[in-house]
């Protein structure tokens, strides 16, 4: 509802993959952290992420491939666009097929 906390939600969303991969410094995996236990959105988005992070790793010792990178990012980058419809005000497309 309120515009201020889904732009919170949105510049954490964008630093989530790097959240996720480790390359964020201390004091912002802290504010990520910090909003992720107040927000069940972005931290269930966060804990799938890390699942599949994971679930890769374990697969293989190797870094994360890119492939599943460019996925994640996919993935966070159509939670945005889906979130800023919803937040904004969604264009009616009642699209009548003639
Ligand atoms: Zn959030």
């Amino acid at each position: 509802m309120t515009p201020a906390r889904s732009d919170r939600c949105r510049a954490l969303l964008e630093r989530l993959s790097r959240y996720v991969d480790g390359d964020l410094n201390g004091a912002e995996r802290r504010a990520v952290t910090a909003h992720l236990r107040g927000c069940p959105t972005c931290n269930s988005m966060a804990e799938s992420l890390k699942h599949t992070v994971c679930l890769c790793r374990d697969a293989s010792t190797t870094r994360l491939p890119p492939a599943v990178r460019a996925r994640a990012k996919a993935r966070v980058a159509a939670l945005l666009v889906s979130q800023s419809k919803t937040g904004g005000r969604v264009r009616a497309t009642k699209a009548t097929a003639h």
